[in-house]
């Protein structure tokens, strides 16, 4: 049972945890090109890292999500996974990755009791998907991809960015691949997270409202109630297993139902994505290593105190980056 309740009723029963801030890819939307990242002595150790995860199940999370920046550049990941995947009480085990390093690690983050990918896919035309990436390679992603589907993973999703007037054109050849390779899709629209030297957000944003239009164009969506716990609003197609999902912080109703919090790669817990209030598990941790229930309730009372919602839609414009934050 969760003990975790903000001032709101709301029952947090997913931990988004970010195990590194460093990609090997600086996507356009998340990042600029020269990035600084975290001094490796900063992030939390493996062995940190899954004494929090199994603090955070103890206290009634059901769901964690391995996120980044890239978790599979992060030194130690196979070990991260096994950790975590080996805790009692964990209900949904899964990570958001660029999906280059899965053609080496598919099999064994299965092995080790991942249940669950999301892998972010922006286009499919090569020289587009380079520009987006700006260090990205398409055939490795797919690739990727494919070894994740033959790996056997209980559910694969793609994720995509839509910007207007980058990949709009693209979204039903997205619709189709998924289709095709016979898993979900959900698109996403852009936050303003970190403040960008390469193009304008106000440019870029498309709404997913816009982007339901152009898909039921071709394909009939049927509403569900389905969830995965996650922030995704699924349809159902009649002729198809692929769930379309859509990401909308935009919309009314996305922080009503927020049910997560993050942790960051050198270990501060963000409350909310857009916002900065944050509590340091790193030093808390340090100082009480023979202390759970003190962590315990740092963490119950920091939660308790967690934002009725993010305030992009008033100009507030959050400084970290996706990256630092654990998207
Ligand atoms: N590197 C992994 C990946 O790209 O899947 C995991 C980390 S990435 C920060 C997680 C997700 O955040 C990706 O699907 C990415 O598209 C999304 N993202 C990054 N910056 C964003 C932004 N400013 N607004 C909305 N989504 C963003
Ligand atoms: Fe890296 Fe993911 Fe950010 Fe792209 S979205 S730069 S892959 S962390």
């Amino acid at each position: 049972m969760t003990q975790l309740v903000d001032q709101f009723g709301r029952k947090i029963k997913y931990l988004r945890l970010s195990v590194t801030d460093r990609c090997d890819f600086r996507c356009i939307y998340c990042m600029d090109e020269t990035m600084r990242f975290l001094p490796r002595q900063q992030l939390l150790t493996v062995e940190e890292i899954v004494r929090l995860a199994r603090i955070f199940i103890e206290l009634g999370v059901e769901k964690i999500r391995l996120t980044g920046g890239e978790p599979l550049v992060r030194r130690g990941i196979q070990e991260i996974v096994s950790g975590i995947g080996a805790l009692p009480g964990l209900k949904d085990f899964a990570m958001t990755t660029n999906g280059s390093g899965l053609l080496a690690h598919a099999v064994v983050l299965k092995e080790r009791g991942l249940r669950r990918l999301n892998i972010s896919l922006d286009s499919l035309q090569a020289d587009r998907f380079a520009s987006i990436t700006r260090t990205g390679k398409l055939d490795t992603v797919l690739a990727g991809i494919r070894a994740a589907r033959d790996a056997g993973f209980e559910n694969i999703k793609l994720n995509t960015e839509v910007m207007n007037g980058r990949n709009t054109d693209e979204i039903v050849s997205l619709v189709d691949f998924a289709r095709t390779e016979g898993i979900d899709i959900s698109f996403i629209e852009e936050m303003p997270m970190g403040e960008l030297t390469s193009h304008g957000r106000d440019k870029t944003f498309y709404s997913s409202s816009k982007v339901r239009s152009i898909i039921s164009d071709q394909y009939s969506l049927i509403p569900t109630t389905e969830t995965t716990l996650g922030p995704s609003h699924y349809f159902r197609m009649a002729d198809s297993t692929t769930r379309v999902g859509f990401i909308s912080p935009f919309s009314p109703g996305f922080c009503t139902a927020c049910n997560r919090v993050r942790l960051t790669a050198d270990g501060r817990l963000l409350l909310c994505l857009g916002n900065e209030d944050s509590l340091d598990l790193r030093s808390l941790l340090r100082a009480n290593p023979d202390n759970p229930d003190r962590i315990r309730a740092a963490i119950t009372q920091a939660v308790g105190r967690k934002p009725e919602r993010h305030h992009f839609d008033g100009g507030v414009q959050v400084l970290r980056f996706m990256n630092m934050t654990g998207g």
